[in-house]
């Protein structure tokens, strides 16, 4: 049982009643009579004290680290570099959405259907000049990433601090700022429209203002001796568009970005969007942290997992396989995974099967020592 009361942890133990009820006492609990409830963690701390052995583990465990054992050890030998994860931050209207979908136009690869890219959270460019592979997740504000972040999971490498250059630095400027600094994300600014000052020197003044005020916020710029790469961009003409793409490369070049990969890995992820579809079924979009996903392999996540059944990248297209940073859409979900939520590979279903059975346990012996507290509660009172 999950919880039991003095007189059957006397039963059990052939510890007198009396002499529990004392030690209980001793070690704190009030109110002890011998139908008082333990909870199992209690059970366990109270026959610890009396050199009990107690062989099951699981309550130790939590819903979060059922599936810690399933990672595999670390190995630096399986080390490769990977590309950087980039999300856009910035005030409301100072220009996010259109740089996104300047870089997913520019990148679009049509495909049988005629070119339609899907939307799926996630799209990865290929830098023109240096021919490297940056991936962007376009949904920061999403349902996904505040719980991530209420986790502590941190799935983005570089913010990219987005600043009209009409504004300046405004409220949502500065949340952002205050965001990417507690991330610990790295930072480089893009000062944008700036296409709209027909005139030089107008456009070299409105850039100016920004850099003296991000010098006001403490933004350690290059210009002062910091770090942080500023590039003036304009979304809407494409000017040093490149250019901001390859500071990212740079930066994700310093930060010496790698990632765990290859088939010898434990695949990792995270869920980034999930939802069920008339025509396949359940459906999510797993970015992979770490190993490789391939079809025909089991994932956990939550309470539910999947025998991958089918990987689609962002053009819609089937892969065979996805590596870290990638962003890809699968099916195969029993039910459907939650947003926000990690993933972990299984080595087959009945494995799967066996954890999440684990994890439903874990969780209904939680519900059940809370209940516990709150009927000792209630006793406590009545008998004041
Ligand atoms: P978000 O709220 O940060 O996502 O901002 P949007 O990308 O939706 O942009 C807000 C408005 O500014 C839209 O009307 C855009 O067309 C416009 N805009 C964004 N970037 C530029 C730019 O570089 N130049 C010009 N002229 N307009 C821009
Ligand atoms: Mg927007």
């Amino acid at each position: 049982p999950s919880y039991t009361s003095v007189s059957d942890l006397s039963n059990m133990t052939s510890i007198k009643i009396e002499k529990l009820i004392r030690d209980l006492t001793k070690m704190g609990f009030t109110n002890v009579t011998h139908n008082y409830i333990l909870s199992r963690e209690y059970v366990e701390l109270v026959l610890s004290s009396y050199n009990y052995k107690v062989e099951d583990q699981t309550s130790s465990l939590t819903p979060e680290t059922v599936y810690e054992e399933l990672r595999s050890s670390v190995n630096p030998k399986n080390l490769k570099k990977r590309p950087p994860i980039v999300t856009i931050m910035g005030h409301v209207d100072h220009g996010k959405t259109t740089i996104l979908d300047y870089l997913r136009n520019s990148t679009i690869v049509s495909n049988e259907h005629g070119g339609i890219t899907q939307h799926i959270g996630a799209f990865q460019v290929k830098t023109p000049i240096s021919k490297r592979t940056i991936t962007f997740l376009d949904t920061p504000g999403h349902a996904a990433f505040l719980k991530m972040r209420e986790r502590g999971a941190t799935i983005t490498d570089i913010v990219i601090l987005v600043i009209s250059a009409e504004d300046s630095l405004m409220p949502q400027t500065l949340e952002a700022l205050k965001h990417a600094r507690n991330s610990g994300n790295q930072m480089v600014v893009a000062i944008t429209k700036i296409d709209r000052f027909s005139n030089p020197k107008q456009r070299e003044a409105a850039i100016e203002k920004v850099n003296l005020d991000m010098m006001n916020h403490e933004i350690p710029i290059e210009r002062i001796g910091g770090d942080v790469q500023v590039v003036p961009i304009s979304a809407r003409t494409g000017e040093n568009m490149e250019l901001l793409e390859e500071s990212i490369v740079l930066l994700s070049d310093v930060m010496d970005l790698k990632a765990e990969s290859g088939p010898q890995t434990t695949l990792e992820g995270y869920i980034l969007e999930s939802e069920m579809k008339k025509t396949t079924g359940n459906v999510s979009t797993i970015l992979v942290t770490k190993g490789e996903l391939r079809k025909g392999k089991v994932l956990i996540c939550g309470n539910t997992y999947c025998k991958v059944r089918s990987i689609k990248n962002e053009n819609g297209q089937d892969v065979s396989k996805a590596t870290p940073a990638q962003a890809v859409e699968i099916t195969g979900w029993k039910d459907l995974p939650g947003a926000g939520d990690e993933v972990i590979e299984a080595k087959n279903e009945a494995t799967a099967k066996k954890y999440v059975a684990k994890r439903l346990a874990v969780i209904q012996t939680a519900r059940e020592s809370e209940n516990v507290d709150r009927l000792n509660e209630q006793r406590a009172t009545k008998a004041l």
